[in-house]
């Protein structure tokens, strides 16, 4: 497995609209998600989009115990979820602070969708059909972003609520500042 290159805002990659994937189960579907686990570990994400490593494919994974970036952040199942559909359970919004590996030492304030169905496939092609709420949910919808070309803050509504890490949330390690 390589930790690989994740792209930062600004790449026109990152704003491509990804592509389904065709064929599941196969060598180079599991390298690919390898690398995306150990590139995810290496800088303690959340979740990662193929995207952000310049796969345009309709391809994300999540997941944790414990997240030192968010450490108030309840466990999240790890997950690979492949051609993902969400459908929003009510009109129910929340907001909460985000931040992006792409987008590295700032945060902001995203509304999103408080509970959520999403289905897709994993990488041997079973299908996945959960319903998910609170930071499962967001996780989910910023991930999925990835594949529509978008980033947080194209989703941040009140700028006065975003800004550098640092400022905001001190008491994280610096090393977390993405
Ligand atoms: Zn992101």
């Amino acid at each position: 497995m390589t930790i690989r290159e994740i792209l930062k805002m600004g790449d026109p990659r990152l704003l491509r609209i990804a592509q389904p994937v065709e064929v599941f189960d196969t060598p180079e579907l599991h390298a690919l998600i390898g690398d995306m686990f150990e590139t995810m570990h290496s800088v303690n994400g959340a979740g990662l989009a193929a995207p952000q490593i310049g796969v345009g494919l309709q391809l994300v994974i999540f997941g944790f115990r414990q997240n030192q970036r968010y450490p108030d952040a309840p466990p999240v199942p790890e997950t690979v979820l492949i051609n993902p559909t969400l459908t929003p359970l009510g009109d129910a919004e929340e907001e909460d602070w985000e931040g992006c590996l792409s987008v590295p030492g700032l945060r902001g304030v995203v509304p999103r969708f408080a509970r959520i169905r999403y289905v897709g496939f994993d990488a041997e092609g079973v299908v996945i059909d959960r319903e998910a709420e609170g930071f499962h949910a967001r996780v989910v919808q910023h991930e999925c972003d990835h594949l529509i070309g978008k980033l947080y803050p194209m989703r941040v509504r009140d700028f006065s609520r975003f800004g550098y890490t640092s400022v905001l949330f001190p008491e994280l390690d610096p090393a977390d500042d993405d």
